[in-house]
């Protein structure tokens, strides 16, 4: 298809353009970080094309990005000799929105009133960002496929899009914007520097302003700890998670056994599942010898991790492994192993040195190491520690451990006891803690029902038994009035009891398996017990709600 074709973008396209071009904003240099950012993805894909033996077109041209400005034009041109794209792959990555993640973030932008365009590149729809600063927007672009012929794409980001062919071009992607009237100053090289220095400083391929290097291309993982300043970690941050904020926790080391590494990971500010943004994708890249081999690299931590964002560099891997074997490659298994370990020895000493500090992380963060615990037989009992629970002797809104938990039961208690409710009032008002409260004992509260799925999972921690409160066999120790046996005035007792449960499960008749003699209830007068074993009652909701 040789013609030139005029197409439409998609509905959402057009939403997301007529947001971009009509509304207002602060920081519409983020364009430029978004841009740089995708002509860095081609050079990647390239890079990791030739080492893999695959014939690329002009495979002598260096790996670079180039930009160029006109003052008098007010054009600004960002140019780079990555992957390229065809005119079928034009059509569908500037055409059209794939990621699941970008309805909500269309939606949510739609409706603010203060609209901040900062996630944008998180979302999978940064190179529309342009349209903050462009009129116009050309695209000139060479796939690196052998035999593919250079296209170039043009739109005014409204409603449609032309392509057509385009002679003479090298490999590489060349987008020209022509500057709006109030966005003149993106064509003055000094801007651009500045720009540049903030947010891509750290790409890994050279990025030339008039014939010169204006970022510096350097691995920050392989360097010596003590030489990094917390503000080059930051910057480093920022670029490697698309964030414009500090992580919240930062973990960089080196090992020589059993595998060489240097990793360097952090945990963000916040988790943006809570906000309906859709799964989160692996945030750790994999690299070779300061050799980027997969950017969102599946498999080298658990999926349980997939909010850690940053890096990991090891020799041991060879460069050439090919992505599909690389997911279920022996030495990548190896890899997650040493990895894993360390993060969550590092999440433990966190939470030892500012427990304040990890009960913040906890409430974002929680639910990942709770669904690690949940489904994860590898790594549940280690990931335990780190799980924290209200409890009735914990304060409203604070958490203990498993291990408090431990250090305060008293040596008669047998088993580790929790229960589930909405929140702690609703359990505090309920017949199951009534038996614990009478012998002082600690209960721990689980409000959301995939806690009683870790419980149930680990089963026992430091050989002691988990027991839900709403099961039938909770091996309290007696009390002083069990022992003393005084019996209770106008007890039920033989027959008169026999009679008073059979008339009771009669009247309830399919509702209920058994009617039994309580001992556990002081105050109320009944309690339901759940008979199933392996299931608890919240358990049992989440199940039928599945199954309807
Ligand atoms: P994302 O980078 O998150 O995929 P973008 O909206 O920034 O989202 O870019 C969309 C897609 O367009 C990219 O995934 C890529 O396939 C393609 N693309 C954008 N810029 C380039 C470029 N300079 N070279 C090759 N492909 C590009
Ligand atoms: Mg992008």
């Amino acid at each position: 298809n040789k013609q030139q074709q005029t197409l439409e973008f998609q509905a959402e396209v057009k939403q997301l353009l007529d947001i971009v071009i009509n509304s207002l904003y602060t920081d519409r240099e983020i364009f430029l970080r978004e841009l740089v950012s995708n002509a860095a993805d081609a050079l990647e894909k390239l890079r990791y094309r030739t080492i893999t033996d695959k014939e690329v077109t002009d495979p002598n041209l260096p790996l670079e990005i180039t930009i160029e400005v006109n003052e008098q034009d007010k054009t600004l041109t960002i140019s780079d000799t990555g992957t390229g794209m065809t005119r079928d792959e034009l059509v569908d990555n500037l055409g059209t929105i794939a990621r699941s993640g970008s309805k909500a973030f269309l939606q949510q932008l739609a409706e603010a009133e203060q609209k901040d365009l900062n996630l944008i590149g998180q979302f999978g729809v940064g190179f529309y960002s342009a349209f903050m600063v462009a009129k116009r927007v050309r695209v000139l672009t060479r796939s690196f496929v052998p035999g593919e012929e250079g296209c170039e794409w043009v739109s005014d980001g409204v409603g449609s899009y032309t392509i057509d062919q385009a002679t003479g071009l090298t490999r590489g992607t060349k987008i020209i914007l022509e500057l709006k009237d109030d966005a003149g100053e993106f064509a003055s090289p000094d801007t651009i520097k500045r720009i540049i220095k903030r947010y891509s400083n750290f790409v890994p391929f050279p990025i030339i302003l008039a014939g010169e290097k204006i970022n510096t291309v350097q691995a920050i993982w392989v360097r010596n700890k003590n030489e990094i300043t917390d503000e080059e970690y930051t910057e480093f941050y920022k670029f490697i998670a698309n964030a414009y904020d500090e992580p919240y926790y930062r973990l960089h080391f080196s090992a020589d056994a059993p595998l060489a590494i240097n990793a360097l990971l952090f945990v963000p500010q916040e988790n943006l599942e809570r906000y309906g943004f859709g799964k989160t994708e692996p945030g750790v890249a994999l690299y070779c010898r300061k050799v980027m081999l997969q950017q969102k690299a599946e498999g080298l931590l658990p999926e349980w991790l997939r909010f850690v964002k940053g890096v990991v560099d090891s020799e041991d891997i060879p460069i050439n492994i090919s992505r599909e074997t690389m997911q279920d490659s022996a030495l990548v298994g190896r890899l997650r192993k040493v990895l894993t370990g360390r993060f969550l020895k590092f999440l433990g000493e966190q939470a030892k040195t500012d427990p304040d500090k990890y009960g913040e992380f906890w409430k974002k963060f929680g639910i990942f190491l709770k669904e690690g615990a949940a489904s994860d037989f590898i790594y549940s009992q280690d990931i335990a520690p780190l799980l924290r629970f209200e409890s009735s002797k914990s304060e409203p809104g604070k958490y203990v451990s498993l291990d408090e938990y431990l250090e305060r039961m008293p040596e008669n208690q047998k088993h580790i006891y929790y229960i589930n409710g909405p929140t702690r009032e609703v359990i505090e008002a309920g017949p199951y803690l009534e038996a614990f409260k009478l012998r002082d004992m600690e209960v721990l509260y689980t409000h959301e029902p995939v806690d009683d799925f870790v419980l149930t999972n680990l089963a026992q921690y430091k050989e002691k038994k988990l027991v839900s409160a709403d099961q039938p066999e909770l091996d309290l120790p007696d009390t002083q009035a069990d022992l003393a046996d005084s019996g209770d005035a106008g007890k039920l007792e033989g027959l008169e009891l026999k009679n008073l449960l059979a008339f009771m499960k009669q009247a309830l008749g399919d509702k209920v398996s058994e009617v039994r003699e309580s001992k556990r209830l002081v105050d109320s007068p009944a309690v339901l017990i759940n008979m199933d074993e392996g299931m608890t009652s919240s358990m049992q909701r989440v199940m039928q709600a599945l199954q309807k």
